[in-house]
């Protein structure tokens, strides 16, 4: 009889690490009680079933990078979670992916709220409003300024699953459970003006991750 472990659902997965032996691994959803937030919350395992020496350092070494890079916290059992309460999972799993692009946690640096826009050569910032919110802003005018800023807002919101503000200029979102996330949006911010080629490599990613995961890891 095989054993199974219940270690939630796969949300995210890595078919062939390039910087450890091409393992494989994935990020897992769970549902626990938060002893901190002090209610069930959504939790994330970051698992891999090699048993290469080493791998569970490797494992720790992303987990570490994920907290640099989204602004999460580790439960005493090695679970991430955002400190909010809410899942953000599509926040988290972009979170994964740029961790495990990196060699080693120690490259791992919060990203700034701000970047240049190479479409349209401006600086393009995000300000932290207050419940959840961020306004986007471009270091120059007229309307091709107020486009890029309504588009990389655009982009925010499909990454992060933010909401749109109502203003006047489409510049403003939000996370819907009112924190304030800064790390993450700085990391979103990195792929918001590319959001559509973002998605695509994700789409391919993920059905390659299919294809090439061994049946059910068993
Ligand atoms: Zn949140």
């Amino acid at each position: 009889m095989q054993r199974i472990v219940d270690i939630g659902r796969r949300i995210e997965l890595i078919p062939m690490d390039p910087h450890f032996h091409d393992i494989t691994i994935g990020l897992y959803q769970q549902q626990s009680v938060n002893a901190i937030i002090g209610k069930a919350t959504p939790v994330f395992l970051v698992h891999t079933y090699s048993h290469i020496a080493g791998a569970a350092e490797r494992i720790e070494n992303v987990r570490q990078a994920m907290q640099t890079l989204g602004g999460m916290l580790k439960t005493p059992e090695g679970l991430l979670y955002f400190p909010c309460g809410s899942a953000h999972q599509l926040g988290c799993r972009r979170v994964f992916l740029e961790a495990c692009k990196l060699a080693s946690h120690t490259d791992a640096e919060p990203r700034p709220l701000n970047i240049l826009d190479k479409k349209s050569r401006l600086t393009i910032t995000v300000d932290s409003i207050g419940d959840g919110g961020y306004r986007v802003t471009a270091d120059g005018e007229g309307r091709r300024a107020a486009r890029r800023v309504s588009a990389i807002a655009g982009g925010l919101m499909k990454l992060g699953e933010m909401e749109s503000v109502e203003t006047d200029g489409g510049d403003t979102v939000a996370f819907d459970c009112g924190y304030t996330h800064d790390a993450l949006v700085g990391l979103l911010l990195t792929r918001a003006p590319n959001v559509r080629i973002t998605l695509r490599e994700e789409e391919m990613s993920a059905t390659r991750g299919v294809l090439s995961a061994p049946s059910q890891q068993l």
